[in-house]
């Protein structure tokens, strides 16, 4: 068996970086955690957050899904902060910017859904979907893995080297293996490191203050004014924010987190639908308005596995809309293919960075 690598080079402080390093650290490997600009900075700061048991079951996912769902409850009680865990009762609505839908709830609906949304189904309960405060999730993984040990670092990676290591700021970092984990930027990489495309999709989310409201997941079929067909998600948080997220803008990605522009119009719908739904909602206000891009592939598939052809080095990326839910398992999984040379608690050749 090879010698497991002494030093490991984790590139990007996104949830799936900040996974695969607590993960890795907590197996006593030394890990420097390389992000360009902040913890959580981009889409691992501005996701949902929500996580579901099995609702990836009809694709190639399930299997990484399930486990990742049963190790965030594991997680919850093993990182010992708090960062907004629990399972929360999930429904799936209809509404319209004007005018009510004829029909009448099919379900009984939850009373603060006192708007002129129809609730048409019961998607789940806290025991098969829950949620996590997504930008608290990512600081406490990288926390705990800087408590085993794991150093972060400030800066720009820009290049992996066919030697071992990565050159970061113009100076090479030498390491024993190295795990790409930069999301959407990933796709920078691709082309020189031979990988399948990775793409940035962006998104708008607000956050809304003000409202009470119990820990219920909204799905929104939705129907704006002018005739757009969205759907909005709207998750309450412990904390008392509601996240609302829902447009997606064809926008190319930037080079830096920090140039991700906010698109007002968009962020003003997203709150307009939530108020719909709710009175509540309604006569809450916007506190955040965001942007970010979830990392895809072509496939819809992440990139989990060896990156062939460039001795030590990983890649961990493509998540798409199930970054959150799945970086767990993802994390798990590669710190066994690191250290153990194969995963062992989900298969990961589904995932191979080497397929067409
Ligand atoms: C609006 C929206 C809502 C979502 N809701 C959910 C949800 O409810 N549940 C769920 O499971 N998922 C959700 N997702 C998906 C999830 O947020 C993403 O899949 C996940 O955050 C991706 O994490 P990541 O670590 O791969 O990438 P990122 O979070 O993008 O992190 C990549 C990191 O790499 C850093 N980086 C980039 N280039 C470099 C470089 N050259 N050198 C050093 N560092 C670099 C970046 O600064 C960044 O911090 C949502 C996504 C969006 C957009």
């Amino acid at each position: 068996m090879a010698t497991p690598p002494r030093h490991v080079v984790v590139c990007g402080a996104g949830v799936v970086g900040a996974s695969t390093a607590y993960f890795l650290a907590r197996r006593g490997v030394a890990v420097t955690l390389v992000e360009r600009s902040g913890v959580a900075c981009a889409a691992s700061g501005k996701s949902g957050g929500f996580l579901a048991l099995d609702w990836c079951d009809d694709s190639a996912l399930g299997p990484l899904a399930r486990a990742s769902f049963a190790l965030h409850a594991e997680l919850a009680r093993e990182l010992k902060t708090d960062y907004g865990y629990r399972g929360m009762d999930t429904f799936m609505l209809a509404a319209r910017e004007r005018g009510r839908l004829g029909g009448g709830h099919r379900v009984t609906p939850p009373s603060w859904l006192d708007g002129d949304g129809v609730v048409h189904a019961a998607l789940g309960t806290s025991e098969t979907t829950a949620q996590v405060h997504p930008a608290r999730f990512t600081q406490a993984l990288v926390d705990g893995a800087r408590a085993h040990g794991a150093t972060l670092r400030i800066g720009v990676v820009e290049d992996v080297l066919v030697s071992g290591g990565v050159r970061v700021d113009g100076a090479e970092l030498s390491a024993d293996a190295v795990v790409v984990a930069m999301g959407p930027w990933t796709g920078r990489f691709s082309k020189a490191l031979g990988l399948p495309r990775v793409r940035g999709l962006k998104g708008y989310s607000v956050t809304l203050v003000g409202a009470k409201v119990p820990a219920h997941a909204l799905f929104v079929d939705y129907r704006t004014a002018d005739g757009r067909a969205l759907e909005p998600e709207i998750f309450p948080r412990p904390d008392g924010d509601v996240y609302v997220c829902g447009m997606a803008d064809p926008a190319p990605l930037p080079d830096r987190p920090e140039d991700v522009t906010v698109n007002d119009d968009a962020c003003g719908v997203l709150a307009r639908a939530a108020g719909r739904v709710s009175t509540s909602l309604a006569a809450a206000r916007i506190d955040r308005r965001q942007a970010c891009y979830r990392p895809v592939t072509d496939d819809n598939l992440p990139l989990l596995g060896r990156i062939p052809g460039t001795r030590g080095a990983y890649v961990a990326t493509g998540h798409g809309p199930w970054g959150m839910l799945n970086a767990p398992a993802s994390g798990l999984a590669l710190s066994e293919l690191i250290v153990d040379g194969r995963a062992t608690s989900v298969d990961l050749r589904l995932f191979d960075p080497a397929r067409r």
